[in-house]
């Protein structure tokens, strides 16, 4: 036995697709059916991404092979380890990597994982603040890197999130405001403005009025950049008052995942589009946006964001964040 697990059998939420039925549950599973990999990690907490209301509710997109444990992020201690970097006991976090694809995810007692894949838990984190940041977080806080790394800084005009009030947006707005950015917060629940506000916003912006389709190539210029959850005609809205020279960085679809746009904001105006894809990353690359996130995400401002749920619960957490319904970040405690 171990800290009340035992060795040979442990909880995990598998999800099984037969004859086109999906199905998944809660169930104790033997450990010679964990895949193949060189660390073996107890699983304290992981997390809720929207991806995981996907693959929690059976919808396409996801999961890429069954049986599959879904939960794209976990965070836990070491167990066993044929890696040289890693050792029982070392406390360690993985997010988004093929994990709730291909590879078995958080959502269990225990996960096998590739070395590669695992990032040592940042000094001064909890296993369970590093599950509140989760891919959601990391996600944002690449996107504040990629918006810097095309020359976005503090001094000048506002930086607008969408999507503000669910689990990258909430991210993006405590780390921006913390650098001292000028944050606009859109979101289509306006009676969480004075949750945006705690966080940082100095704005908050009715979704409806980003959305709102245009006959114009250009608006006025507004944003010196943005981070983008939305997708659709958020983002033509967007790319249509980004500021000479401003950024948007596109990493969501939570409103749709095509949208139509000039080519004005790119050749009048030199706007830069970003992809953010938190999946293909290198091992070093995760590192470096782990260490900036311990350093620049005040703990505070997470705490003030999340809530913990037991894995019992994700079916139903899974459809409140596909309704848009989730506040912030939600850890899940595999567990409870
Ligand atoms: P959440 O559900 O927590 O946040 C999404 C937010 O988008 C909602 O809280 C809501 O914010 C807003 N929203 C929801 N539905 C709509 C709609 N129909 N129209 C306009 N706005 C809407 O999800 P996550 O934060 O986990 O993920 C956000 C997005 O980022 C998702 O599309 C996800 O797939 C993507 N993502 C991408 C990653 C990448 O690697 N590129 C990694 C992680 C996430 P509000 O109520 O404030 O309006």
């Amino acid at each position: 036995m171990l800290l009340g697990v035992n060795v040979n059998t442990f909880k995990a939420f598998v999800v099984t697709q037969h004859n086109g039925a999906f199905s998944g549950a809660l169930r104790e599973v033997d450990r010679s059916e964990l895949p193949a990999g060189d660390v073996l990690v107890r699983i304290a907490y992981s997390s809720l991404n929207y991806k995981d209301g996907l693959a929690v509710t059976g919808k396409p997109g996801v999961i890429r092979t069954y049986p599959m444990v879904p939960g794209v992020d976990f965070a836990g201690v070491v167990e066993e380890s044929t890696a040289l970097e890693f050792k029982p006991g070392d406390p360690v976090v993985v997010t988004g990597c093929g994990t709730s694809e291909t590879f078995w995810g958080g959502y269990a007692q225990f996960a096998r994982i590739k070395s590669e894949f695992l990032v040592p838990l940042p000094a001064g984190m909890a296993l369970k603040q590093a599950m509140a940041v989760g891919t959601a977080g990391f996600t944002a806080m690449q996107s504040v890197m990629a918006l810097e790394q095309h020359g976005l800084n503090p001094t000048g005009r506002e930086v607008v999130v969408t999507g503000a009030a669910g689990g990258v947006g909430s991210v993006a707005v405590a780390i921006l405001a913390h650098l001292g950015y000028k944050v606009a917060a859109s979101t289509g629940r306006m009676e969480l403005h004075e949750y945006l506000g705690d966080l940082g916003a100095s704005a908050i912006l009715d979704r409806a009025t980003l959305a709102a389709p245009s006959k114009r190539s250009l608006d006025s210029e507004r944003w010196a950049g943005g981070i983008d959850n939305v997708g659709g005609e958020t983002l033509a809205g967007l790319l249509r008052s980004t500021a000479t020279g401003g950024s948007i960085a596109s990493c969501g679809l939570a409103g749709g995942a095509t949208f139509t746009s000039t080519v004005f904001p790119f050749i009048l105006r030199g706007v830069n589009l970003l992809g953010i894809d938190s999946l293909h990353l290198a091992n070093a690359r995760r590192r470096e946006i782990w260490g900036r996130i311990a350093r620049d995400l005040p703990m505070r401002l997470l705490d003030r964001m999340t809530r913990v749920e037991p894995v019992g619960k994700i079916r139903e957490l899974g459809e409140l964040i596909l309704a848009g319904q989730i506040q912030g970040r939600t850890v899940i405690d595999v567990n409870a």
